[in-house]
């Protein structure tokens, strides 16, 4: 009995060292992210009674926003609330709204968020960039490159992208519903090093703590088991709709893209600031970095619809790690569209690697030799500089 008692308590401080380590190393992973994703819920952003939009709150975390940037990382804000502040406005009844009575709120409610975001950012120095997506802009390869694309040219300028879903035209079938799994695809779509849930408790506990007292706070999880997932139990107290469950959905998304995710809590003045200072939260620990992640997406999960060949000094440029312009493109075979994954070849028709092309398999073969300058008047669009860019790249062998 004894020796229970022993061996049980030993074990305890392992964990206990183990965690502190591992914690430890939590913190630095959140000093060194440089790409943050945050998701911030309505009940944050807006007074449960009145529906007005709680500008103190704002303000504090938009000085945290204005701080981190200013310590150049680059944030994107994943924000719900234009249901919240619309169905107000439109004075709609309390309680559970119909679809479309919702989509009305959100049609109102969309414009207050964006000038409430943009006027604060402003304030700081800091641009805000409204994005509107449907479940369609994240899931469907060609939409979801072009999203990909317009918030990384925001951020290269220095923007704030500010997100939400476009409640007002997703219909029932095509909708997330909750910004939680929308905000976790965003981190995966974007390589965010973390997706950070501004949620009303501060992280993932054994039991509900308003249902058991005895419940535990759990600062790191590293894998996401079905005992993690019972933990989450169904939706939870906030006026979104989100409860702790989708939380753990969007931590599936988040750690299988490589994006590490935290969940703590919202309800205080500078939560960001609360991180950096070491607050308690829950740490969800991926296992790989969103480039391994997305390479691995690339090479491994799509069938290519077509290939590439390229000349020899474009197969030296890809291994030093540079994008392939269609100037360096011999020939193209299958059928395919922008967005389409494809093999890339060598000269002698090796298998060089997989990338996602940027051109229709048509449009690719009237610009493939040459220079990026004569695409526009060669389809008469304006397209994307190279045929696939290295993001959208996986190579068989190792860059040089
Ligand atoms: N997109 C909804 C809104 O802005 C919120 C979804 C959620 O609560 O997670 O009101």
């Amino acid at each position: 009995m004894d020796l229970t008692a022993g061996t049980s308590l030993e074990s305890d401080m392992v964990r206990t060292q183990t965690s502190e380590a591992t914690l430890a190393a939590a913190r630095a992973r959140w000093g060194d992210a440089r790409r943050i994703v945050v998701k911030i819920g309505s009940a944050l952003l807006t007074d449960r009674e009145t529906g007005r939009l709680k500008s103190d709150w704002l303000n504090s975390f938009m000085d945290d926003v204005a701080e981190l940037a200013k310590a150049g990382k680059q944030i994107v804000l994943v924000s719900s609330g234009s249901i919240a502040l619309g169905r107000h406005a439109l004075k709609l009844p309390k309680g559970v709204l119909a679809l479309e009575q919702s989509q009305a709120a959100a049609a109102v409610g969309q414009i207050s968020l964006a000038h409430s975001y943009q006027e604060t950012a402003a304030a700081r120095g800091l641009t805000a960039a409204q994005i509107l997506l449907t479940l369609g802009d994240t899931e469907e390869r060609r939409r979801y490159l072009n999203a990909r694309n317009t918030i990384e040219v925001l951020l290269s300028l220095k923007a704030i992208p500010v997100v939400n879903e476009n409640d007002s035209v997703a219909t029932a079938e095509i909708r997330y519903g909750d910004n939680d799994r929308l905000s976790a695809r965003v981190a995966s779509m974007v390589s965010a090093d973390c997706l950070v849930l501004l949620s009303d408790i501060d992280g993932l506990y054994t039991a509900p703590p308003s249902e058991d007292a005895n419940a535990k706070h759990i600062p790191i999880v590293n894998e996401i088991t079905a005992e993690i997932e019972a933990m989450a139990g169904d939706a939870g107290t906030e006026l979104s709709k989100g409860g702790m469950k989708t939380k753990i959905e969007a931590g599936k998304i988040a750690l299988s893209g490589g994006t590490h995710m935290v969940i703590t809590t919202g309800k205080i003045l500078n939560p960001l600031r609360a991180i950096s200072e070491g607050g308690r939260v829950t740490w969800f620990v991926a296992k790989s970095d969103p480039v391994a992640a997305r390479k691995r997406w690339i090479s491994g999960q799509l069938v290519p619809n077509g290939q590439v060949f390229l000349d020899a000094g474009a197969e030296k440029a890809l291994f030093s790690g540079k994008s392939l312009l269609p100037a360096g493109v011999t020939r193209v075979e299958g059928v395919f569209d922008r967005g389409d994954a494809v093999t890339l070849r060598s000269a002698t028709g090796s298998e060089l690697g997989r990338g996602l092309i940027a051109y229709s398999a048509d449009d690719a073969r009237r610009i493939i030799g040459k220079r990026s300058t004569e695409i526009a008047a060669i389809l008469g669009y304006e397209g994307r500089d190279t045929l696939i860019h290295r993001d959208d790249m996986a190579l068989t062998r190792s860059q040089r």
